[in-house]
């Protein structure tokens, strides 16, 4: 039998398409977005903002009102004060981490969230994680770490980044070249558990997940770690498992069929799998998908869409749907573009697309009043005002907070982008 080969565009090299660079006014969330959907990964952790006032508000409003659990983040609210006062800051820090910890035995994982009021950039927050994981580590206590949410320079998802950047440094470590697949970047426990099974039966069992549910669950990493990008905004993560002696699988992501199938060919082609045991392994989860995709094509195909740049995932997403559903591009823009990573989707993108790396606003808001789409993909500032001029739009971050990857939510991935277009005919019938 043959080994998996995996799916790779053939020309794709000679035809990727161009990529511009604006710098400009941007509009897109902060990293403490990130929070919303990494407190509900990681069961035991707890995100410690530390922030204004408005950082409380944007994070409350954001994860909305928890009535039946006790959230599992909080802001520690840092006021305007001089140099002199960042000892009491710290006094007041400790203080609250030591109420928190009282009350809740249940973290196991303490992160200080930083962000970018100036009273806080001032504050060195990697000193304060040092000191409190000190106190509270030792024994299997609650280890305590640090990263930045600041909105200054990054984008919403780039928290998630930073956040699985600060964890790797606590991952075991192991000289073993014994092969292990790792796959990494934030998944809903349903997605993670389809595609474990789905490893499972090509004969994979040695797999993690990373972040995992719990944080006493983190993978051991070493030279025999391969590892699959679920999500593509995490470079720093990457890099920081590239140092530990991890290799990175390039794979396009997993959304749609195609997406899924040529992510998973990836793993499969690098652990020896048969191209008999593979294809039977997705046969039947690939049809699904392909059926409940083509459910939503009359409503998308040819028809026109714009992204502006906010999730990252811009590119796997032009790629699914002008693949897999006929769509055309009328801008795929996307906040940065790391070739190693998605190279693989935007080697599938038409040579002739617009990519544009970073945001100068008024300049692509007027390409998209020129380009006219029949949908707009972009962030929550945006929407209003471009609806108000006509236009039908899909805000970026619900593709952040629903669960998209793999064969089984391939249909629904569809059906956000299908749905507006369907409202809009209603309201103008
Ligand atoms: S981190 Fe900065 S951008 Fe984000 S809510 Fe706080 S002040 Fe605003």
């Amino acid at each position: 039998m043959s080994p998996v080969i995996p799916i790779r565009s053939a020309t794709a090299e000679a035809c990727a398409p161009d990529i511009t660079t604006e710098r400009g006014q941007r509009e897109v969330f902060c990293g403490l977005t990130g929070i919303i959907w990494l407190h509900r990964k990681i069961q035991d952790a707890f995100f410690l903002v530390v922030g204004s006032r408005t950082c409380a508000h944007l994070i409350q409003s954001a994860a909305g009102v928890m009535i039946f659990a006790e959230p599992r983040f909080g802001t520690a609210i840092i006021d305007e004060r001089d140099l002199a006062g960042l000892a009491d800051c710290n006094e007041e820090l400790d203080k609250i981490v030591a109420d928190l910890l009282e009350r809740r035995p249940d973290i196991k994982l303490l992160f200080l969230v930083g962000s970018c009021p100036s009273e806080v950039i001032k504050l060195d927050l990697s000193r304060a994680a040092y000191r409190l994981n000190t106190q509270y580590g030792q024994g299997g206590g609650v280890k305590v770490l640090n990263y930045s949410g600041s909105g200054i320079e990054t984008t919403f998802t780039q928290g998630e980044d930073a956040c699985l950047a600060a964890l790797v440094p606590t991952l075991k470590t192991t000289d073993s070249t014994q092969k292990k697949l790792l796959v990494v970047g934030t998944l809903a426990d349903v997605v993670e558990d389809q595609f474990r099974s789905l490893f499972g039966k090509m004969g994979l069992t040695d797999v993690d997940f990373f972040p995992p549910r719990r944080s006493t669950q983190l993978p051991t990493v070493g030279p025999g770690t391969v590892f699959l990008l679920a999500q593509p905004f995490l470079a720093d993560t990457a890099r920081a498992l590239e140092n530990l002696g991890a290799q990175h699988l390039p794979a396009p992501f997993p959304l749609g069929a195609q997406g899924t199938t040529a992510w998973l060919a990836e793993a499969a082609h690098a652990f020896g799998v048969t191209n008999a045991v593979f294809e039977a392994a997705i046969d039947a989860p690939r049809k699904r998908a392909v059926q409940a995709i083509g459910k939503h094509r009359p409503e998308l195909q040819d028809k026109k869409i714009f992204f502006f740049p906010d999730s990252q995932l811009e590119i796997p997403l032009a790629r699914f749907l002008h693949h897999e559903l006929g769509m055309q591009l009328a801008e795929v823009g996307t906040p940065y573009v790391h070739r190693k990573h998605l190279d693989a989707d935007l080697n599938q993108l038409p040579a002739n697309t617009r990519v544009v790396e970073g945001q100068d606003v008024e300049l692509q808001l007027d390409r998209c009043r020129d380009a006219n789409p029949d949908l707009v993909v972009c962030g929550l500032g945006l929407a209003n005002p471009l609806e108000a001029e006509g236009f039908t739009t899909k805000w970026a971050i619900e593709l952040v907070f629903t669960p998209i990857q793999g064969y089984e939510q391939a249909g629904d991935l569809a059906g956000l982008f299908s749905r507006p277009l369907i409202r809009r005919l209603k309201l103008v019938a």
